[in-house]
């Protein structure tokens, strides 16, 4: 989002005419940044046989996905509905991991009918694979390192009392179902939660999955999750992509040589790939003053975007109908009965009623988190695309909310309660 001749835009286009067109709130993402995100990171490892696998969870509005799969990327997903969106991209079976979390075993063989990769992250549901598949089809085995990422302690995932992935304590006993059961371990994975920022920590981590690693003769590939971190005040450290990429990509070239085999190295970024290329734009309902504090009172809330509810996140917001007016301090708040925050004592130009407020980083975890509390619809969502605005998902109605409602005769009153 640039500011040029006192208007925001993205890749051209007018953010306020966005507003006027498809209304508000409104979801827009840039297609062009989701790209150089993704060339990037995969410039950084351009000396490793890199892969990277969109984390779709952060958004999967299939035309997303399609811009990662023309970039060349493939796909991790947590879900089955997420893989069978993921094919309706067009992704191959083969470019897609599933990696579930605490599922039963009906949602791993129907993984496999599908013909994806399997990631396995508990040591039950590898021996039920094991019994099942044998050595028919190849998995991938999620291990636990306990290597801690910084961030907020919902999105950790490294810890001790974490219940993702299989400890690296008890890789003894992986190492026995894998043999006992003759399953083929074509990949590790780990994942250690989000926003690792020191390149020496992640490679930390790293040593300690290649630690274990020369005890899987058929491994192919080693992922090594996401964690990057991105942006989300002015002026916060991030991850030193360039840095990871020489430090990781070195330790990981050193490895193959060790072991006389070229291995893939993946990765699988939600956030950073997706996240600065979505911004959420509303409407200023209201300025409210109060003994205390101005509020901005916008037409969304928690029902649209709750991370800064949910994991107490900081988004960058700028009041872009007014760029030039005089700094004032706001708390941003939504329209939902229950505290919904957007930001506290943010410094916005002037802000009037009739204003569009740009809330940054909202390409991940915005929509795909969420609902219909209140009884308020789901907002739309627009792909500015080769400079142009696509509408790629429409604003729900009334319709869609009462669409799964079954109504019953209530008219009768039964002998029970007369
Ligand atoms: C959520 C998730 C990711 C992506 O995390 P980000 O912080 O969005 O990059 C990657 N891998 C797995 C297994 C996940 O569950």
């Amino acid at each position: 989002m640039t500011l040029l001749e006192n208007h925001y835009q993205v890749q051209g286009l007018n953010l306020l005419d966005l507003c006027a067109e498809f209304g508000t709130p409104l979801y827009v993402y840039d297609s062009a940044k989701i790209v150089s995100q993704y060339n990037m990171l995969k410039n950084a490892f351009k000396q490793t046989k890199v892969k990277i696998k969109y984390a779709c969870k952060a958004n999967t509005n299939i035309n997303i996905l399609k811009v990662l799969k023309n970039a060349g990327a493939g796909l991790d997903t947590v879900s089955l509905n997420e893989t069978r969106i993921g094919l309706m991209a067009g992704f191959k079976p083969e470019e897609i991991l599933y990696t579930p979390n605490c599922v039963g075993f009906e949602e791993i063989k129907a993984g496999i009918e599908l013909g994806v990769k399997i990631n396995i992250d508990n040591i039950s549901i590898l021996e039920q694979f094991g019994h099942e598949f044998g050595s028919t089809v190849p998995v991938c085995i999620r291990i636990n390192p306990h290597v801690l990422g910084g961030g907020n302690s919902h999105i950790q995932t490294g810890h001790i009392d974490s219940k993702f992935g299989i400890s690296i304590h008890q890789i003894r006993h992986v190492l026995r179902v894998v043999k006992a059961n003759n399953i083929v371990v074509e990949g590790l994975h780990m994942h250690t939660g989000s926003d690792i920022l020191d390149a020496d920590v992640f490679v930390r981590a790293v040593d300690v999955l290649l630690d274990v690693a020369g005890e899987f003769e058929d491994l192919k590939y080693l992922d090594f999750g996401s964690g990057f971190k991105v942006a989300y005040r002015p002026g916060d450290v991030t991850t030193d992509i360039k840095d990871l990429g020489k430090k990781l990509g070195n330790r990981f070239n050193e490895y193959c040589k060790e072991i006389g085999k070229e291995l893939e190295l993946w990765f699988e970024p939600g956030k950073f790939l997706v996240s600065e290329a979505g911004y959420f734009l509303a409407h200023v309902n209201v300025v409210k003053q109060t003994v205390s504090t101005a509020f901005a009172g916008v037409d969304s809330g928690q029902n649209h975007l709750i991370r800064p509810m949910m994991y107490d996140a900081y988004h960058h917001i700028t009041n872009i109908s007014n760029p030039t007016g005089v700094q004032r301090i706001y708390s941003v708040v939504g329209y939902i009965c229950e505290t919904d925050t957007f930001g506290y004592d943010r410094k916005l130009n002037e802000v009037r009623e009739g204003d569009i407020l740009a809330i940054h980083n909202a390409g991940a975890y915005g929509f795909m988190m969420s609902s219909n509390y209140n009884s308020r619809v789901r907002p739309a969502e627009v792909l500015i695309h080769n400079g142009e605005a696509h509408l790629i998902r429409k604003r729900e109605t009334l319709d869609d909310l009462i669409r799964n409602q079954i109504e019953i005769d209530l008219s009768k009153t039964a002998e029970l309660t007369k």
